[in-house]
C-alpha cells in the first residue's frame, strides 16, 4: 500500500502556505477570507476560511486560491459560508488597493480616498478593520512596503499579500505597520540581529537618559544614574545588534525625549524601531493612547485590549518596554492606586507622573 501522508495541496500552493491556511481555517480566521478557499474531498464542498461548519480531517482538505480553481476540480460552493460571494469589505479594500497602485507615492487623505471609491471615510474604516484588521492609514503604510506591492503586482490578493507580509492571521493581527511602532515587524530576529543602533546620553533632572536609535527610529530609551550601566543594559537588550556611540544625528530625538522627561507635551512624533511580540506591540500601542496627566490600571489596559484575563501579561509587557517615555509605561498603575514597579526606579515613575499631571 502506498503511504501518502503528505498534505494535499492544490497546484501553486506551497506546503508552507498550506500549513498557514490550515491554521487559519482551524481558527475560522475571517481575516483570511478571500486569500484562499478550502475544499473537502469527502463532501465535494468548498468553503471560505471563516466558515462555521465543522472542520474536515486534514487529509481530506485541499486548498485553492479562487472559487474558480475549486470548481474546476468539481467542488461545489458551501451554502453556509457562500464562498463565491465576495465579501463587500474585501471588495472595497481591493478597489482602494487599485487606487493606491495608481497614486503618486505620497499619502492620500482618507476623505479623498473614500471619494475615489464612492464610499465614505466611516465605511472605509469599517471595511478595512473587517477585511484586513488595519485602519485605512495603516493599510496605506503597509501598501508602501515594497514586498507587499510586489505581491499584489504578481497577482496575489490583498489578504494573501497582507498574510505573507505578516499582517494577516488573527494571532498576529496587531503585528502591523503603525505610525508609532516600527514599520517592519518581521524583519528583525531576536537580539536585534542586523540592527545598527547608535546611542547618545543626556542629563536630565531625573538623571541620565540614554536614547538608542537606528536609521528608522528609536529602539531604546533608558533612565538611570550611570552612563556605563545604561550602555551595558542596551548591549544586553540588543545582544546581537551593532551598538555604537552616535557621532552626530538623532539630536532632535534626544532633545525631544529630554523635554518629555522634564514634563513637556510631545512636540514631534517619534518613530520607533523596536522588536516586539504581537502582544507586546498591542500593549505598547494601547499605552500610547493614555493621555498625559492620566493613568490607567493594568486591569483597564487588559480590558481595553479585549483580554481581561491577561493582566499579568500586560504588566510584563510594561516591564519589558524598551522605549520608556515614548511608550509611556509609567502611566500604568495598580488597581489600588499604588504605582507598582518601574524598570527605571519607582521614584522616577512618581516624578514623571507628577510633572505630567501638573502640566497637562
Ligand atoms: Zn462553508
Amino acid at each position: 500500500m502506498e503511504m501518502r501522508q503528505t498534505i494535499p495541496t492544490a497546484a501553486g500552493i506551497t506546503p508552507q502556505a498550506a500549513e498557514r491556511y490550515w491554521q487559519a481555517m482551524l481558527q475560522r480566521d475571517a481575516a483570511a477570507d478571500g486569500s484562499f478557499f478550502f475544499a473537502v474531498r469527502s463532501t465535494h464542498i468548498y468553503c471560505r476560511p471563516s466558515c462555521p461548519a465543522r472542520r474536515p480531517l486534514r487529509r481530506n482538505t485541499l486548498f485553492f486560491r479562487t472559487p474558480q480553481d475549486a470548481e474546476k476540480q468539481g467542488f461545489r460552493p458551501c451554502r453556509r459560508c457562500r464562498p463565491k460571494q465576495q465579501d463587500a469589505s474585501t471588495a472595497l479594500v481591493q478597489r482602494v488597493a487599485a487606487v493606491l497602485a495608481n497614486a503618486e507615492d505620497q499619502p492620500l487623505r482618507l476623505g479623498s480616498l473614500a471619494k475615489q471609491v464612492d464610499s465614505t471615510p466611516a465605511q472605509l474604516r469599517r471595511a478595512f478593520r473587517r477585511a484586513t484588521g488595519l485602519s485605512p492609514k495603516e493599510f496605506e503604510q503597509a501598501f508602501r512596503l515594497a514586498r507587499f506591492k510586489k505581491m499584489l503586482r504578481d497577482g496575489s490578493s490583498v489578504t494573501e499579500g497582507l498574510y505573507a507580509c505578516g499582517y494577516g492571521s488573527s494571532s498576529r493581527l496587531y503585528e502591523k505597520t503603525n505610525a508609532h511602532l516600527g514599520m517592519t515587524p518581521a524583519s528583525y530576529r531576536k537580539g536585534g540581529e542586523g540592527m545598527e543602533i547608535q546611542y547618545a546620553v543626556a542629563n536630565t533632572s531625573l538623571g541620565k537618559v540614554l536614547v538608542g536609535a537606528t536609521q528608522r527610529g528609536i529602539s531604546a530609551v533608558y533612565l538611570g544614574d550611570n552612563e556605563r550601566s545604561l550602555v551595558e543594559e542596551l548591549r544586553k537588550e540588543y545582544a546581537k545588534a551593532e551598538i555604537v556611540r552616535a557621532a552626530d544625528g538623532h539630536e532632535n530625538w534626544l532633545k525631544e525625549i529630554v523635554r518629555r522627561v522634564e514634563g513637556s507635551a510631545p512636540s514631534v512624533d517619534l518613530p520607533l524601531d523596536v522588536q516586539a511580540t504581537a502582544f507586546q506591540r498591542r500593549v505598547w500601542q494601547e499605552l500610547q493612547k493614555i493621555p498625559r496627566g492620566a493613568t490607567r490600571t493594568y486591569t483597564q489596559v487588559a480590558r481595553s485590549l479585549g483580554k481581561p484575563r491577561s493582566v499579568r501579561a500586560v504588566a510584563r509587557a510594561c516591564a519589558t518596554n524598551p522605549v520608556s517615555i515614548v511608550v509611556p509605561c509609567h502611566r500604568v498603575i495598580r488597581t489600588d492606586g499604588s504605582l507598582a514597579g518601574y524598570r527605571w526606579g519607582l521614584s522616577r515613575k512618581e516624578k514623571l507622573l507628577e510633572r505630567e499631571a501638573a502640566s497637562a
